[in-house]
This record gives C-alpha cells, sequence and structure tokens, in this order.
C-alpha cells in the first residue's frame, strides 16, 4: 500500500477525522482535496474524485 494520490497535506497538532463525504458512505476518506481556501473535502478510495477538475476549454 502507498500514499500516492493524496492531494493534501496532513494538519500539525493533532489527527484530524475525516470519513469519505460521499452520499451513505461510511468508509474512510483517505483522499483529501482542497479547492483554495475552502475546508478540504475527503473521499474514499471508492468514491475519489478527479482532481484538479478538468478545465472547460
Ligand atoms: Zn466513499
Amino acid at each position: 500500500m502507498s500514499d500516492e494520490g493524496v492531494a493534501i497535506k496532513r494538519p500539525e497538532g493533532g489527527i484530524v477525522e475525516h470519513l469519505c463525504e460521499h452520499p451513505g458512505c461510511t468508509k474512510w476518506g483517505s483522499f483529501g482535496y482542497a479547492h483554495g481556501r475552502a475546508a478540504p473535502h475527503w473521499y474514499c478510495f471508492e468514491h475519489q474524485i478527479e482532481w484538479p477538475p478538468a478545465k472547460k476549454s
């Protein structure tokens, strides 16, 4: 197992619990996606989203 694909760093000073945000999913959100200064969103491997979002041309 590896951590490849993790997009953001772990915050310092403690463990932050973050479960997958997919509706109805209770798995651990291993994949974090931060957009600008907004709070990061977390998804499990199964529900990980495309990141960065594909630019519309
Ligand atoms: Zn999920």
